[in-house]
């Protein structure tokens, strides 16, 4: 990970450990050269930046790499007022809801990183009803509850091009450790498809590649 862009990371709010964005920018280096990669939960662009360091590499070797990320920037159920992870910089004072937009345009401005990574801002199952592009690798790690995660699992990783990485973070198969929907509902379903195989864990994050089946195949 280029030391200019990990500052820029380390500096930025948000939930992913260092050790694991450098898995993500490693996978991602390896697989943006065949194509976009989407990120489901993109909060204030903390793992954006570790894909983002990846692309603009990518795109300086010659092949124009992008990443889009999808959030509808209004925080998963664990961000909201009263949980543990609420943080009341990150609210619209008008509205009385989480607004993390705003500093992710700002993170990802000053890490010069704004032709690489793409915001896409709205509901993820909105986004995923009318997405149609293979995905070189698509990350998840939007809404924990049993519904978003199960909605992730249907609308996402079929976009997963033939060859592709599927990553998911807060994968906990152990219960002490953290909330299960991840584990439950993204990991268990991908790997009984038949259709992913696991090649790479650091922590919670798990790198999954679509081993049969193509972008467009349902998965499960
Ligand atoms: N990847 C981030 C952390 C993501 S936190 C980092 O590196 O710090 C999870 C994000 O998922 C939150 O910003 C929340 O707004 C978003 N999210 C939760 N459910 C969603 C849904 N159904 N549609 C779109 N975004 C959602
Ligand atoms: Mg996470």
């Amino acid at each position: 990970m280029p030391s200019d862009l990990l500052e820029h990371a380390r500096r930025a709010k948000g939930f992913m450990p260092e050790d694991e964005g450098d898995l993500l920018y490693r996978v991602a280096r390896e697989r943006l050269p065949h194509g976009p990669a989407l990120e489901v939960g993109t909060y204030c662009g903390k793992s954006g930046i570790y894909l983002g360091a990846a692309a603009r590499e990518v795109s300086a070797a010659g092949t124009p790499a992008t990443v889009f990320t999808v959030d509808h920037h209004r925080g998963s159920e664990e961000n909201q007022a009263g949980w543990e992870h609420h943080d009341t910089s990150v609210v619209d004072a008008e509205f009385g809801l989480m607004d993390t937009l705003g500093q992710f345009r700002k993170n990802i401005a000053r890490a010069g990183l704004e032709n690489h990574v793409i915001a896409i801002v709205g509901q993820s199952t909105t986004v995923a009803a009318h997405w149609r592009t293979p995905l070189s690798l698509l990350f998840i790690d939007g809404g924990h509850g049993t519904e978003p995660a199960r909605d992730d699992f249907l609308g996402w990783p079929r976009w997963v091009d033939a060859g592709g990485y599927l990553a998911i973070h807060d994968v906990f198969p152990d219960p002490t450790e953290g909330g299960r929907p991840p584990y439950e509902q993204i990991y268990l379903p991908a790997l009984a498809s038949g259709q992913f195989t696991e090649i790479d864990v650091v922590g919670s994050l798990r790198i999954l590649q679509r081993t049969s089946g193509s972008a467009g195949d349902p998965v499960g």
